[in-house]
């Protein structure tokens, strides 16, 4: 019996050599996480705040507590590690970029009440087999007539294609678990707020589809399963791998041998590689990077504080 999740899979389908640094070596890196993912989460936590306060306490947020609840938590959670790619943009234009995604997203959906929303950020599992498959929804919500919708939150800067939409795994097989769960479903809608484009798109669920979705995550995990090799693929999305610096088919100046041996020699599977080891630590100044030059982001903030 294991544990899967959507990015479980989706690692492996980037990069094998990723997967088993990731989840057989369990190496743990400085670099935290990627400054997309953490602005990303910075937005998820904030909108799970603002339906929680609406669920638990029946009270609507302003639209100041909203941005000040997520400025407080991107200053106690940022660290000068996370990954920043892109050396066109500094931490402070993602932080502005995550305040603009949170007031559109604010201004479009007000009051919040166009459904029920029964819960955010649900922890569960569902029976694959011997496996478990993870679900975890970013929002549930109902019209209380049979109706459910899966909502998640979509940060990136590209829309989803039709093809793309029409085969989400990731929310088809969210869609199996609330029909395992709830006695009254009669329809399930799969919804992204894509954020960036403060667009909404909708997605009706065929339950053939979704039993053929079930199959093929199946297959992946079997084929997971049955790896005995975990070559690596090179690709453009190596930029934004936290594991890049300690990768030998990323930096050149570490060999297979280096990394084996650091794995090796680490005592416990929980080990943080040092990248002085290998002589390859980039650090990120922040103190260099100028302020926000957006000024319409800029612009829009001003009016709140
Ligand atoms: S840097 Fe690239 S090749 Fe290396 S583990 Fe990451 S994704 Fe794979």
């Amino acid at each position: 019996m294991a544990y899967f999740s959507h990015s479980k899979i989706s690692t492996f389908e980037q990069c094998k050599f990723k997967y088993k640094l990731q989840y057989i070596d369990k190496v743990k890196v400085e670099i935290p996480t990627t400054i997309e993912a953490f602005m990303g989460s910075m937005v998820h936590e904030s909108l799970e705040h603002l339906y929680n306060e609406l669920i638990h306490k029946g009270v609507i947020l302003r639209k100041k507590e909203l941005v000040k609840h997520y400025l407080t938590q991107w200053s106690k959670e940022f660290s000068k590690e996370i990954l920043i790619a892109n050396k066109k943009f500094n931490a402070e234009d993602y932080k502005n970029q995550g305040v603009l995604l949170l007031l559109n997203y604010y201004d479009s959906h007000k009051p919040f009440n166009q459904f029920k929303t029964i819960a955010t950020e649900t922890q569960d599992k569902i029976k694959l087999g011997p496996d478990y498959y993870h679900i975890r929804i970013d929002r549930l919500d109902t019209n209380m007539r049979g109706l459910y919708l899966v909502c998640d939150y979509k940060t990136s800067s590209r829309m989803k294609t039709k093809e793309e939409i029409e085969n989400d795994r990731q929310l088809f097989m969210y869609s199996l678990w609330i029909k395992e769960k709830f006695d009254d479903v009669k329809n399930i809608k799969l919804l992204w707020h894509m954020l960036k484009f403060d667009k909404d798109i909708i997605q009706d669920v065929d339950y053939t589809k979704a039993d053929e979705v079930k199959n093929q995550v199946m297959d992946k995990i079997r084929e997971i399963k049955g790896a005995k090799e975990f070559p690596a693929t090179p690709s453009i999305l190596c930029k934004w791998c936290v594991y890049k610096d300690i990768c030998p088919y990323y930096n050149k100046n570490v060999t297979l041998d280096d990394l084996k041996e650091f794995i090796k020699k680490s005592k416990s599977r929980k080990v943080v590689a040092n990248h002085k080891e290998f002589d390859v630590l980039k650090k990120i100044n922040l103190e260099s990077t100028n302020l926000s030059s957006n000024t319409t982001i800029q612009n829009k903030l001003k009016r709140f504080f």
